[in-house]
């Protein structure tokens, strides 16, 4: 009977499962070509400063434009190529796509947002990302502070001692560092003392469920970040009631569907030239150089 079981189980999972694979290896066989066609696209999501309700900074999230399977979300393969230590090649990509489009609008005249880039653990296996962020910066001369680097809070399981340096180096070389996903997963309230964060992304498991315990918990990280001189964005957030309770308990950032989805860049740009999300006024010349 076990085996009648097993063997009924297979062909209901079965297909699913093998079409995950037949995807997985399509990706995996096609990360270069996406990369070289630009199927890769990065989007860009505004992040706002709580009190005043005005843009400060950008984050870039990659999208997968494929002609044969339309739009992919980094979900769909982040993960994946982090397993097979491949997400330093998309993670490149970014650096090399953030840079030159602010380059481009620099020499265009346009306006410029700082940026954050997502990096994997597993990409400090295959590169060294602070390198690859330095070469970009200095070949399109851009200033550092127009670039932000976010890590996720799981990657600082695996190899503690590597990655407090690493995240030293980065902010000794000017970049901010930000925690992302803080709360979920290998969360410990240790790396706020150990790391140097200059910021934690309360991670999204908080606005979805935004029950009082939800509550009292996003409360209490801001209080014990601000005591210890981090500061706080809240991602995920989706209306009125989540920014209303966030602006109460003082937490500096926010960034949702409330404001708005990622976007392809012209459109995220487009938005700050229209005003529809009134934009810091930054000095633009300390971004770059001459
Ligand atoms: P993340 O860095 O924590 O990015 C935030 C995710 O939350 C994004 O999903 C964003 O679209 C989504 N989000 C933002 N506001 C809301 C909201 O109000 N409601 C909901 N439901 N979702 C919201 P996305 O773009 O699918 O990215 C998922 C994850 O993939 C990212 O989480 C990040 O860990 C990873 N990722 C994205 N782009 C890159 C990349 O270029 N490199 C690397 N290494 N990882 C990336
Ligand atoms: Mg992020
Ligand atoms: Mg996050
Ligand atoms: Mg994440």
């Amino acid at each position: 009977r076990a085996k009648e079981f097993a063997e009924q189980a297979w062909c209901l999972y079965a297909p699913k499962m093998q079409e995950q694979e037949e995807l997985k290896q399509y990706l995996i066989n096609h990360l270069d070509e996406a990369i070289e066609r630009h199927y890769l696209q990065v989007y860009y999501q505004p992040v706002i400063r709580t009190l005043t309700g005005r843009l400060c900074s950008a984050e870039a999230l990659i999208r997968w434009i494929d002609p044969d399977k339309g739009m992919l979300s980094p979900g769909d393969f982040i993960p994946l190529f982090e397993e097979k230590n491949l997400s330093y090649k998309v993670d490149r990509y970014v650096i090399q796509e953030v840079t030159k489009l602010l380059r481009d609008r620099i020499e265009n005249g346009q306006t410029v947002v700082p940026v954050s880039i997502n990096f994997s653990r597993a990409d400090f296996q295959m590169m060294n990302p602070l390198e690859e962020l330095n070469q970009a910066i200095l070949k399109n001369h851009l200033r550092r502070s127009l670039i932000h680097v976010e890590i996720t809070e799981s990657a600082l399981a695996k190899d503690v001692e590597g990655l407090k340096n690493s995240i030293h180096d980065f902010r000794q070389a000017g970049y901010q560092v930000w925690m992302d996903d803080f709360g979920s997963g290998y969360s410990s309230l240790n790396y706020l003392k150990n790391f140097e964060f200059d910021e934690i992304k309360l991670d999204m498991i908080f606005m979805r469920n935004f029950d009082e315990a939800s509550k009292t918990i996003l409360k209490a990280c801001v209080r014990m970040a601000k005591a210890l001189g981090i500061h706080t964005l809240a991602e995920g957030v989706e209306n009125k009631e989540q920014l209303d309770f966030l602006r109460e308990i003082g937490c500096e950032r926010i960034q949702g569907f409330y404001y708005s989805r990622p976007l392809p860049s012209n459109d995220f740009f487009k938005m700050v030239a229209e005003k529809s999300i009134e934009a810091e006024e930054w000095e633009q010349s300390k971004f770059y150089q001459e």
